[in-house]
């Protein structure tokens, strides 16, 4: 096995829990310099375990187990049947079988769809790992079909190419899976992400649950959470400005024969000031921007992205009105988000209730000594009058 020495401070990550070692922790890396599994030692050259090896990236090193181990289809099968069997019980066809670093499988994501997988592999110590992966992931799941959404942009920082393959059998262009009773269609080949947003499925339950009169769904996508309001509210506006995401939400309505939601193209930030100047208001409002600071740098402009919209929504709600609103970005933690909506709050004049904390559901584990396995937090308000 090749062999990377790392600094004490990379050691020392790494003893803490957390499987990145960065470039400026390595202190002799193998000649020739390929990706692929390694053996990693400390500066006394003392085992700290197998990892990754990714030449080209920042982070250069994932570890994988803390001996030195052989890292082969048994041993993928192991750790695929383990994240797999810590999903038993979830309401819905369509959930993440692997969280890459929170589940010991770093750089993997593997979503399920039905008898589908979509999986990332996002590292290039990943990829020279693919055909041991892909075995494994059909000894445990045996699906009918595995697509490799490999156009994910972090693969850059990999100098690895953006790509999407079929590997394993065929995968339809759509496919139709079921949460907590709403069925929808994904677009495996096309669609955001592996397809659809799985991170949200537990508080479109929420949203769903806790909708009446009048409803409003900004950043819909497919209308995931509009479906499930669509239920118990007499009307739902959804708006996107992704027309093809639109044109699928109304597909998706037909197929939950839901006839009361209506689909609108357009930049949310417009047509929530447009909502605002006809004074319309609504009983429930669910706000799920994309992450608007993908860098630290942009934390600053990004709060006010988020602060805006949240302003405006609060104004829109009904006295008793319910607004769930995210953040996806990780640099924008938790206290920096809540921070932002008590600063709306104060400049809508309103008196707001936090009636819940909002996070990942269980199969996007977020390990606490892994912070970036934790991206998503939301909150539950209630306008009080
Ligand atoms: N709520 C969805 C996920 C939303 S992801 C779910 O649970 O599945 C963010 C969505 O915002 C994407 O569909 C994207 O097309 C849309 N979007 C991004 N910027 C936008 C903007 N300025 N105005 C309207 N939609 C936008």
């Amino acid at each position: 096995m090749k062999r990377v020495v790392v600094t004490r401070r990379g050691a020392r990550r790494w003893a803490a829990g957390h499987p990145w070692i960065y470039q400026s922790d390595v202190e002799r890396e193998p000649e020739p310099r390929e990706p692929g599994v390694v053996e990693v030692l400390d500066p006394r050259e003392r085992c700290l375990g197998s990892a990754l090896y990714s030449p080209h990236s920042e982070i250069r090193v994932r570890m994988l187990t803390r001996e030195r181990e052989t890292i082969d289809r048994a041993w993928w099968t192991a750790r695929l049947a383990a994240a797999h069997n810590r999903r038993a019980g979830i309401a819905a066809t369509a959930y993440r079988v692997t969280h890459a670093e929170a589940d010991g499988v770093p750089s993997l994501v593997v979503d399920r769809y039905g008898p589908y997988l979509a999986a990332q592999l996002l590292s290039a110590g990943l990829e020279s790992c693919r055909p041991d992966i892909l075995a494994a992931l059909s000894d445990v799941l045996r699906p009918d079909g595995i697509i490799l959404r490999n156009d994910a942009p972090v693969r850059r920082h990999e100098g690895l190419p953006q790509t999407v393959e079929v590997v394993l059998g065929s995968v339809p262009d759509v496919v139709e899976v079921e949460e907590h009773g709403v069925r929808y269609r994904a677009a495996l080949h096309t669609g955001q992400k592996t397809g659809a947003f799985l991170d949200q499925r537990e508080n479109r339950a929420l949203a769903g649950s806790l909708a009446r009169g009048q409803a409003l769904d900004v950043f819909t996508y497919h209308g995931s959470f509009a479906l499930h309001m669509a239920g118990g509210a007499d009307r739902v506006l959804a708006v996107d400005r992704s027309a093809e995401a639109l044109e699928r939400g109304r597909q998706n309505a037909e197929l939950n024969e839901l006839t009361n939601i209506e689909w609108i193209e357009a930049n949310a930030f417009d047509y929530l000031r447009e909502l605002e100047r006809e004074a319309a208001r609504f009983d429930a409002i669910v706000l799920d921007p994309p992450a608007f600071a993908r860098t630290k740098e942009r934390v600053e402009s990004a709060l006010a992205g988020y602060k805006e919209l949240n302003l405006r929504a609060l104004t829109l709600l009904q006295p008793g009105g319910h607004l769930l609103t995210f953040s996806c970005s990780y640099h924008v933690g938790r206290e920096r988000f809540m921070t932002m909506l008590a600063d709306a709050a104060r400049d809508c004049g309103r008196r707001v209730a936090v009636e819940r904390l909002l996070g990942q559901p269980l199969d996007h584990p977020e390990i606490l000594s892994v912070p970036e396995s934790g991206y998503l937090k939301g909150s539950l308000l209630r306008a009080t009058d």
